[in-house]
Parts: structure tokens; sequence; C-alpha cells
């Protein structure tokens, strides 16, 4: 490897997936290498619609506010971009949740979530990337291994296989980065060159989401722009969503934990929906028109796997993104999570003596932990707060599930806390802050909640 004279780290970058972990990555590599190439074993058309790699692209991604940060701050304008075609900017206040047995109440928390099919989102950063003069994008080509020095202790390439073509290689590489998701191979391929097993971790929850686009009924009229009917735990197994998406349709997902799943059948669909803790959802769709199939997706729980773990990790290697921590998606973090995952790889390439790569590998895989605690504690701790998934519980769980409860029943009339909780849900602050004197002392002293627990969100539609 060598750097050249405008100061770049290396030649040559490789990066394996084009969803939005090797997007965000490619962007951020190009800052640092003369060329960056991209490879996706899909042919990447210049269109939103889903492809077969990323299947889960057909169902509701909400993006947190501190991924929409850090896209912002790597793509400017990105969000002028989406609002332009259909994307739905939404204060927390325009949506009704219905949340450990109560509407929360209606807070403006200055938290700006925006709302659009995942296809949508990751067609405008293609372009952004794709325009960017240094990525070559190289779609319909999987790879499948690496290529590494002689006594294998440093990754130098990739194998890669184009359907009806010969096995080629891309060798002489100074960097190669996983982001091939949640399937990603790396843990086979580094045993075969006999390293030792990555630890796996999984947290099953067996959740299933069952989803349906519609058009938006012209008479609908509603306090909200979306809606979200969360289980209750223990008993509640049940979760209902609409998210506006554009053209003027709803993505509208009913998912069930621990296998207690929807029915991709029409009747079946809207008894689901009918079933939620409040009627909001089945209301808003009962006589609106589908605009697409019922599509499903199956995920058995939280994974993480442990690189930062391994006694022996190759050099000049990265894995990111859903290939190292793939999250219950029902709590909204896997595309920040990456995000954060892509600025902490920035970070390292950026403390990285001029020209040189050395350590690159080991920090970054060391460092990961510290960006995935708060997005794998949140989503731990209420998947446990259903009794059936399996698993120790983490010292102070018992407390901790009891703040969450005290902190939620709160949410229901305390627009302070609904400020706090917003920003620590969106990743924008840490959870201390719902620790702070103020809120502490409320949570203390409170009542349970009165009043809002029976009622609807407001949603109606005028005849
Ligand atoms: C049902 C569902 C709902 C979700 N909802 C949300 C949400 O609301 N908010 C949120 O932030 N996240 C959500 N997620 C998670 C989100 O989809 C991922 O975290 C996000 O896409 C980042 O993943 P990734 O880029 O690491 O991997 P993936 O999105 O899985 O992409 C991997 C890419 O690698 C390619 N690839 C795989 N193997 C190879 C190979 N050998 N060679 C070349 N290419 C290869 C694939 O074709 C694909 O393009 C959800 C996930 C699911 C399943």
């Amino acid at each position: 490897m060598s750097g050249d004279a405008k100061g770049k780290l290396g030649k040559h970058a490789v990066v394996l997936g084009s969803s939005m972990a090797g997007l965000l990555t490619a962007r951020v590599l190009s800052d640092q290498f003369e060329k960056v190439t991209l490879i996706e074993r899909d042919e990447l058309r210049d269109d939103p619609e889903p492809r077969k790699g990323t299947p889960q692209i057909q169902h509701p991604h909400v993006l947190l506010a501190k991924g929409a940060q850090i896209m912002a701050e790597l793509f400017p304008g990105l969000f002028e971009d989406l609002v332009a075609v259909g994307s739905t900017p939404a204060e927390m206040s325009d949506a009704a949740w219905f949340h450990s047995g109560h509407w929360l109440v209606r807070a403006k928390t200055g938290v700006i979530a925006y709302s659009q099919s995942r296809g949508l989102l990751d067609w405008k950063v293609r372009q952004r990337v794709r325009a960017l003069p240094n990525v070559e994008v190289m779609d319909r080509c999987e790879v499948k291994g690496y290529l590494t020095t002689p006594d294998n202790t440093r990754v130098t390439g990739v194998q890669l296989h184009r359907k009806g073509e010969a096995e080629t290689t891309l060798d002489g590489v100074d960097l190669v980065v996983d982001a091939s998701g949640r399937g990603s191979q790396t843990p086979q391929w580094l045993e075969q060159l006999g390293y030792p097993r990555v630890p796996q971790t999984l947290i099953k929850t067996d959740v299933c989401y069952t989803s349906r686009i519609f058009h938006r009924p012209k008479n609908h009229q509603a306090n909200w722009l979306m809606v979200a009917i969360y289980a209750e735990p223990p008993h509640g197994k049940r979760v209902g969503m609409v998210f506006p998406i554009e053209k003027d349709r709803w993505l509208v997902t009913l998912a069930g934990y621990l296998k207690d799943h929807a029915p991709t059948d029409d009747a079946g669909f809207l008894e689901y929906a009918r079933s939620l803790a409040r009627p909001d959802v089945y209301d808003a769709i009962k006589d609106a028109e589908p605009a697409g199939p019922i599509v499903q997706h199956k995920i058995p729980g939280s994974q993480r796997r442990h690189y930062d773990q391994m006694s022996r990790f190759p050099e000049h290697l990265v894995v990111l993104g859903d290939a190292v921590c793939s999250l219950n998606p029902l709590y909204g973090q896997g595309m920040t999570s990456a995000a954060l995952q892509v600025m902490l790889l920035d970070k390292c390439l950026r403390n990285q003596p001029p020209g040189s790569l050395t350590g690159l590998a080991q920090r970054f895989r060391k460092q990961v932990p510290s960006v995935l605690l708060l997005p794998w504690m949140m989503a731990m701790s209420q998947d446990m707060s259903h009794p059936e998934v399996e698993g120790a519980r983490p010292p102070g769980f018992g407390f901790m599930s009891w703040y969450t409860k005290q902190i939620m029943s709160l949410a229901a009339h305390d627009e302070d806390v609904v400020r706090s909780f917003a920003n620590v849900q969106h990743m924008l602050k840490s959870p201390a802050t719902l620790f702070s004197p103020g809120i502490l002392w409320r949570v203390l002293t409170a009542r349970p909640p009165e009043g809002n627990s029976a009622g609807v969100s407001g949603a109606s539609h005028s005849s």
C-alpha cells in the first residue's frame, strides 16, 4: 500500500455491498483513497424499486434523526432532494404513538424525521455516490472470498463472480470493507483462512413484518401524519404502523413478536390490524385501496458478531453495518447504527499516519462496541421485556425496566419528558439525560397516567 502525493491513505479500496452501509462507506472512503470500487451482487437500476439483495426495503424504514444528520453531512442537500420527490418531514408531534398502554402527549420536540420508502432513500443516496468521480460501481458481481498475503495475515483483494462468466480476482487492494449485511460470509471466509470462529450473540425474538402499500384515501382526515400502536409487554406482541411515503401513499406494517405473525391474505391482514391495542390502524386502512401486494419478512432477532473479541484478525479488512450488528428493526436503528460505524471508520482513517493503513483493522474492530453500545442496549432492553425472550438479563435490568415504564407513563402528559425521550430515541442525546435531576424527581413522584389510554388518536374519516 502506498499513499500518494495528494495525501490519500491508499490507492484502492473495495466495498462489498451497496445498501446503506456500503453506500455511506464508499462516500467516506472516496476522501481517503484514489479509487473506490463498490461491488454489488444485484443489478443496480436507476430507480427506487426493491431488489433481491435488500428485500427488507419493501417494509417501513424509520430514519432516526442522528442517522439523517450524518447523511446530511455526507451528502449536503440530500433531504431537500428527497422532499422534492415526496419525502415527508415529520415532527414527533405529527405522530400518534400508542406506547405502554397510552398515547404519548403530542409535544413539539424539535426532532425531525423524514418519511419515505426505503427504496427512494437508497436511490437518492446511490445517485450521490455514483456521481463521485473516484467511485466505480460494479453491479451483478458477487464476492466469493478474500485474497490474502501468503501468511494470511493481510487481506489484499477479493474473488469475484459474475453470472455466466469465469471467476476473476481484484488484487493489490489497500482496504476491503465488508458491508454485505446480515448474510455476510466473512465468518466462514476467515475460518477457511485459519482464523478462529467469530463469537456471535442472538437475542431471539422471532419478529415478522407483514406490510402493504395503500393509496392514502383522499377523504382521510386525521390529526397524525403517521401512527404507531406498540405492543405492551409482557402480554402484547402485536405492533401496527402507518407511514406516509411518496406518491401520496401509506406504507402499513403489522409486526408481531415471538411468532405472533400477521397473515398475508387480505382478510387476515385486516383482522390482525383490528386486533391491535387501538383501532386507529384498522380504521385508516379498512376502506383504503391497496397499491401493492402484502409482503412479509421474518427476522430471527438482534444479532451481533463480536469481531472485537477475536484473538486474531487480518490487517486491511473492516466489517461493518448489519454484517456486524443486525438489530430488531422495530426500534428503527439499523441505518443509523450503520452510519455511526461508518463515521467511526472515517475517524479511524483520519487518525492514521499519512500513507499508512497499518493497525487500522485492529483499531476499528476494537472500537466498534463503543458505537453499538447504545443501540444494542436500547433494543435488548425492549426485547427482554417480553418474558419469553431467552437470555440472561443484565445487572440492573429490573430497575431499568421499571424506570423506562415510568418514563413512558410520564410521556402520556409531560411534554418535557417526551422531548427528552425523543432526543434519546433518535440517538441525538445520551440516555443519561433521562436521569437528569428534573426528570428523576418526576419519575420518583409519578402517579399512573390518567385519561388518555382509552381514547383514540384523533383519526377520523370525513364523509
Ligand atoms: C423488515 C426490516 C425493517 C427494517 N426497518 C428499519 C428501520 O425502520 N430503520 C432502520 O434504520 N433500519 C431498519 N432495518 C435495518 C436496515 O435495513 C439495515 O440496517 C440497513 O439496510 C443497513 O444494512 P447493510 O447495508 O449493512 O446491509 P443490507 O441492507 O443487508 O445490504 C447488504 C448488501 O450487500 C449485498 N451483498 C450481499 N452479499 C454480497 C456479496 N457476496 N457480494 C456482493 N454484494 C453482496 C446485498 O445484495 C445488499 O445490497 C430494517 C430491517 C428489516 C429486515
